[in-house]
């Protein structure tokens, strides 16, 4: 079993004696900054000067600065940048980073494949919260706190886990519980996750069904509704009781029928490419394609984005939500997201 920490094993005092830069003001780094800010913690904000987020951050109150000002002031400095671009951005926090600092991750990419490599007086540590970062925002203005890990990679000071601990309760995780790990099993789960279910398996599967309906004759409204629409209402049962729950929840039919449908669509093939997906994750070869994707100009990240919104699911799906208020649909245009 996994341990896990709560409210009453953080010290809250600690993170409040400490200077702590937030570089990044996006989907983490916004979140990250205003909880610690509410829970009386000292926070500036590392960014470009002028940019975007620098100006978001300003107009709620926050105080901005380079990123190199920001580690240089900091006893702790928590990276919220993209996990390709952090390398980059750490060239700027090295020179500020003395004896006894604390450098902190939400994602363990760049310690666990070296991209970055700290020097070794330095703490270095992970809290990572499981959950997008508005969520991480509003739970927290709610009372409430979102799940999390936390990880020790190099404990200079000999107190790396407690004042990791203490940032997590600033940030509102240990109200829900943060479990400890490590870098690794970290990056490399998350990574997984990531690709087998969450964002690769469960596209791919919506595609498919979409596909063989479609194809099959069926109207693509209709599809729509059936494989992507009604995929969050039933992820909703899972979230809440489990497998168990969800097919408690739908009607018998659907239940049988699942049951039966199962050994079809995960076959012991699909096992192994994805114990493949793992071992290329735990070997450093996906990491080494996405770095070296970022180093040529992102030409296969493009081709993919293109190809995914031309799918005839995006087309069909877009109509049908513009006429679905209620879900306060949203959409992607020229790389920034506008109501639908
Ligand atoms: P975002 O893409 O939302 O944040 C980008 C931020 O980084 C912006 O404020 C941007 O500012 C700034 N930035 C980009 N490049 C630079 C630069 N060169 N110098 C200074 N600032 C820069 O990142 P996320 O919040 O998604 O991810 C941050 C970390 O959190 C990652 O390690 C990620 O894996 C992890 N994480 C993310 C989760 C999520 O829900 N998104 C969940 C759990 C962990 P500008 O306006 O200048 O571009
Ligand atoms: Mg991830
Ligand atoms: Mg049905």
């Amino acid at each position: 079993m996994a341990k896990t920490y709560h409210d009453n094993d953080a010290d809250l005092a600690l993170i409040q004696g400490k200077k702590v830069a937030v570089i990044g003001y996006g989907s983490q780094g916004h979140a990250h900054a205003l909880n610690l800010k509410d829970s009386g913690v000292d926070v500036k904000i590392g960014l470009r000067p002028g940019s975007a987020s620098a100006k978001k951050a300003e107009l709620v109150g926050l105080e901005v600065v380079s990123v190199k000002d920001a580690a240089e002031w900091a006893d702790v400095i928590m990276v919220l940048v993209p996990d390709q671009t952090a390398a980059a951005v750490y060239e700027e926090i090295a020179p500020g980073l003395k004896a006894g600092n604390t450098l902190m991750f939400a994602h363990g990419f760049n310690i666990r494949f070296r991209t970055i490599n700290p020097p070794a007086d330095v703490d270095v540590s992970l809290v990572a919260p499981k959950s997008p970062g508005h969520r991480v925002r509003e739970v927290f203005t709610e009372g409430g706190g979102v799940p999390g890990l936390v990880a020790v990679e190099q404990d200079a000071s000999g107190n790396a886990l407690a004042l990791a601990l203490s940032y997590a309760k600033g940030i509102g995780c240990t109200r829900a519980g943060v479990l400890e790990t490590t870098f690794t099993e970290e990056t490399e789960t998350d990574l997984f996750g990531e690709q087998a279910v969450l964002c690769g398996g469960a596209a791919a599967l919506v595609k498919c069904g979409f596909e063989v309906l479609t194809e099959a004759g069926y109207q693509p409204e209709l599809a729509y509704f059936e494989v992507l629409h009604e995929l969050k209402l039933i992820v909703d049962l899972m979230y809440r009781g489990g497998l168990e729950y969800m097919n408690y929840s739908v009607s018998d039919t659907a239940e049988w029928g699942g049951y039966e449908a199962q050994a079809y669509i995960v076959t012991p093939e699909t096992k192994n490419k994805m114990k493949e997906l793992l071992a290329n994750i735990q070997s450093g070869k996906f990491a080494e394609k996405f770095i070296n994707e970022n180093k040529t100009g992102r030409k296969e990240l493009d081709a993919y984005r293109k190809a995914e919104a031309s799918h005839p699911i995006e087309k069909v799906g877009g109509a049908l939500r513009a006429a679905m208020p209620f879900l306060d649909p949203l959409k992607v245009e020229n790389g920034t997201v506008v109501k639908a």
